[in-house]
């Protein structure tokens, strides 16, 4: 994706992106006030669904596009962009006939290649130039998915792109309504370097009271930006009313995160760096001899006929790390992984030497 483009070319980029607003557009009022809340919150893009097909049929399933109207009206009188979900290719046209700027594809969508194709088609047609799209992540954890409808869109020729993190649907009761697993969206960043990522607290949360921590994680991590839910009567919203914040809580929240806007490594963190480059050639060569032992000792105990797995040792050996890891910060389950990992690679290391012929 060697040519994407900044999500909004007439803002500066280096600022975060906030995108901000309620999870529905239920009325014009709704949408009118709780824009200038956001706006003056520090939101820069203003979202609102107008389609919200729901899990369960028969609940509000959105205004339709009677909402558009109330978009348009907000752009013309706040200046803020405006951000509205597509899911299908008349959502797509009817989106940029009113001038939206930035169409979002669900998380459900974008785990359907067909509705991806689609959608990318008909902004072809319309003209790639006039939208930017965001794309959340399936519900599924699955980063290849992700970039598949990532790639769809791009070689449509969508240039302004970006991802959104919105969190992986699981079976059951969690603190969170969507798990975050960072490793995902981070491995995302690491392939896609300059692909803006934007995370999405109040689908991960889907509570309000965690929607602050998630935000000032994510900016902490590097993001560029944050979509918020955010109505001005949360209690009253008729979709996802748990995890709105009021446009007054935004303002806090948003004031207190720190922004990290350089990008460029200075001297003392390319120090701090050279000093991990230095610990992880250390440890590699650590691991090293710890293997050249475990080589030994399998043509030891391949003489004197021992096998080479002893459940009583690795249990031994499992406990004593986790408690010595415990007392230098180290997770449990951290430490239980690596030693697995070392004590696979050292069987399989063993097993070499137990299959050479004498
Ligand atoms: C939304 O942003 O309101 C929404 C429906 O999100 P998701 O596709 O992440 O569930
Ligand atoms: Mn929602």
């Amino acid at each position: 994706m060697e040519k994407l483009q900044p999500i909004l070319s007439h803002l500066d980029n280096l600022a975060p992106l906030y995108i901000a607003g309620p999870c529905s557009a239920e009325s014009r009022d709704q949408i009118l006030r709780t824009a200038d809340g956001v706006r003056q919150a520090g939101a820069r893009v203003f979202r609102a669904g107008i389609w919200k097909p729901r899990t369960l049929p028969g609940g509000f399933e959105g205004v339709g596009s009677v909402g558009l109207e109330w978009l348009l009206e907000v752009k013309q009188t706040t200046g803020m962009a405006v951000a509205t979900e597509v899911a299908t290719a008349q959502h797509v046209r009817e989106a940029m006939q009113h001038e939206v700027d930035i169409l979002w594809i669900g998380a459900r969508t974008s785990a359907n290649p067909f509705a991806v194709q689609e959608i990318a088609d008909t902004i072809t047609t319309i003209g790639a130039d006039k939208v930017a799209v965001l794309v959340k992540n399936p519900v599924n954890p699955d980063l290849e998915l992700w970039v598949g409808a990532l790639q769809r869109l791009y070689n449509a020729g969508v240039h302004r792109l970006g991802a959104i993190h919105r969190g992986f649907s699981v079976y059951g009761q969690h603190l969170y309504r969507n798990l975050p697993l960072w490793r995902i969206p981070l491995e995302l960043a690491r392939r896609f370097p300059t692909l803006p990522l934007i995370c999405d607290p109040s689908h991960i949360g889907g509570r309000a009271d965690l929607v602050n921590t998630l935000s000032r994680q994510a900016m902490d991590m590097g993001y560029d930006g944050l979509i918020i839910e955010s109505h001005c009567a949360p209690q009253q919203a008729l979709s996802d009313s748990r995890q709105q914040i009021t446009p007054h809580q935004l303002a806090t929240l948003l004031s207190g995160l720190n922004v990290r806007t350089h990008r460029q490594p200075d001297d003392s963190l390319k120090n701090m760096r050279d000093e991990i480059d230095r610990l992880d050639a250390e440890l590699l060569d650590v691991l090293g001899r710890r293997m050249q032992l475990s080589r030994e000792i399998a043509q030891y105990k391949k003489e004197k006929h021992i096998p080479i797995f002893q459940a009583e040792r690795y249990d031994q050996i499992m406990t004593d790390r986790i408690s010595s890891a415990r007392r230098l910060n180290m997770s449990d389950d951290f430490t239980r992984n690596l030693m697995s990992a070392i004590h696979e690679e050292s069987v399989r290391q063993q097993l070499t030497i137990y299959n050479k012929p004498h």
